[in-house]
């Protein structure tokens, strides 16, 4: 259980026990945990004798007082997966994919979702608001119904009609937006003034980033598993597509977390922030020097996870970029859709646009000699394809009449 909030500007300390937004500088509130009490008491030892078969085996360094307190479907523990040397990815040596299109929903959003909605519920809310790009209404949804809430989300009205109809599905009140991600947040922002509402925006509450940390928990107990050692271990490098940067910066928080829980020494990998050229804030920030981010005007991908042209978390980012020694660059809508092909084709891995991004990027990073073919670098797919499918073509199939018996004369040997 956390035992304060702290802003991430200031390090002013907020109540923790009521209902928090944003902190009073208007900037996220990260959780603190009592981690010099649980240092040597809480080990990677305690951890993997657990049998909780979700994040929440992490539960001591998120926000519930007791596991069975959760609102759980079963988020993370997703694998991590070692990629094939064949065709396109034969220079890599040690190329690995965190598969997060494992979780419920099919997307990371859950593992966010779970931990906010658990918190959210414990505070006594009975509504949650929040504008989505996609994936974070469906998980909402789902999490809200598990946790008997009410949700309403703001989507912009081209978002994936996959997340549109698993939130209504789901029981949400859904409201198509004719604008971006930023003009729905507008609104959601007005929405839970005028009906008393909670917001669960990302990083405008202080928990969803707390359930996406587990991601950097967890992925130095998948590397330790592969190299078959107890020690746990990080990446050289890792790719992260970025939008809100909820992940990534959450995924930081927990290397310094495991460190000083006394898990990990002080190597960090170096972080690789990937957007799409259409919307990339970030990317241009860190290439012109800036500490903060201003509003990408015209924004468009079809990545509609990184369709996220300001983030409120644009400072913690680019701070963590330059400590990691890390990068940034962008990658255009056709080049994500060929990365999302080449994992489907040789990998079979049906990741989301957001997936075939850092594909490319690790490509593009490994040809410009950034990347070192022998690091091990992990990819981090953090949707379906399945959701994308009205992105998706087939133009390879073929018609049978099956009252024709001479049909199969159409196909050739492969
Ligand atoms: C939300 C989302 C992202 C961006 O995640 P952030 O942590 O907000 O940067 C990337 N990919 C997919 C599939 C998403 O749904």
């Amino acid at each position: 259980m956390h035992t304060s909030l702290e802003c991430s500007l200031t390090g002013e300390i907020h109540d923790h026990l009521t209902l928090q937004g944003l902190s009073r500088a208007g900037k996220p509130l990260l959780a603190r945990y009592d981690l010099g009490h649980l240092k040597g008491r809480l080990t990677p030892a305690v951890i993997r004798a657990r049998s909780e078969r979700s994040m929440w085996r992490f539960h001591d360094v998120l926000p519930v007082d007791a596991p069975d307190q959760a609102i759980s479907l079963g988020e993370g523990l997703t694998p991590l997966l070692t990629c094939c040397r064949r065709g396109v990815f034969r220079e890599f040596e040690n190329l690995l994919v965190k598969d997060e299109s494992f979780n419920p929903t099919q997307s990371f959003k859950a593992r966010g979702m779970s931990a906010a909605i658990t918190r959210a519920a414990a505070l006594g809310v009975k509504t949650v608001a929040l504008p989505s790009a996609g994936n974070a209404a469906g998980a909402a949804a789902a999490y809200a119904a598990r946790a008997g809430m009410k949700c309403v989300i703001f989507v912009p009205e081209d978002t994936p009609p996959a997340n549109i109809l698993e939130s209504a599905c789901g029981g949400a009140q859904v409201c198509l937006v004719n604008g971006l991600i930023s003009d729905c947040g507008r609104l959601c922002r007005a929405a839970c003034d005028r009906f008393g509402w909670f917001d669960l925006s990302t990083l405008k509450e202080p928990f969803r980033i707390e359930g996406k940390k587990t991601m950097g928990y967890e992925l130095a107990f998948d590397l330790a598993d592969l190299r078959k050692t107890s020690e746990l271990q990080l990446p050289d490098v890792i790719l992260y597509p970025t939008g809100g940067g909820t992940g990534l910066i959450g995924m930081w928080k927990a290397f310094d977390e495991m460190e000083a829980l006394g898990w990990i020494g002080t190597k960090r990998p170096r972080m690789v922030v990937v957007q799409a050229e259409g919307c990339a804030p970030i990317v241009k920030a860190f290439r012109d020097g800036a500490t903060s981010a201003s509003m990408f005007p015209n924004a468009y991908t079809i990545a509609s996870g990184l369709r996220v042209p300001a983030a409120v978390g644009d400072f913690i980012m680019l701070d963590i970029l330059r400590r990691s020694h890390g990068t940034a660059l962008t990658v255009t809508d056709a080049e994500l859709m060929q990365g999302v092909e080449e994992l489907a084709r040789v990998q079979g891995l049906h990741c989301a646009p957001e997936g075939g991004a850092i594909w490319i990027a690790a490509k593009q990073l490994k040809d410009s000699g950034w990347i070192a073919p022998h690091e091990t670098v992990v990819l981090f797919n953090t949707g379906a394809a399945v959701k994308y499918n009205h992105l998706l073509k087939c133009e390879n199939a073929v018609r049978l009449d099956h009252t024709n018996p001479q049909c199969i004369d159409q196909l050739t040997d492969l």
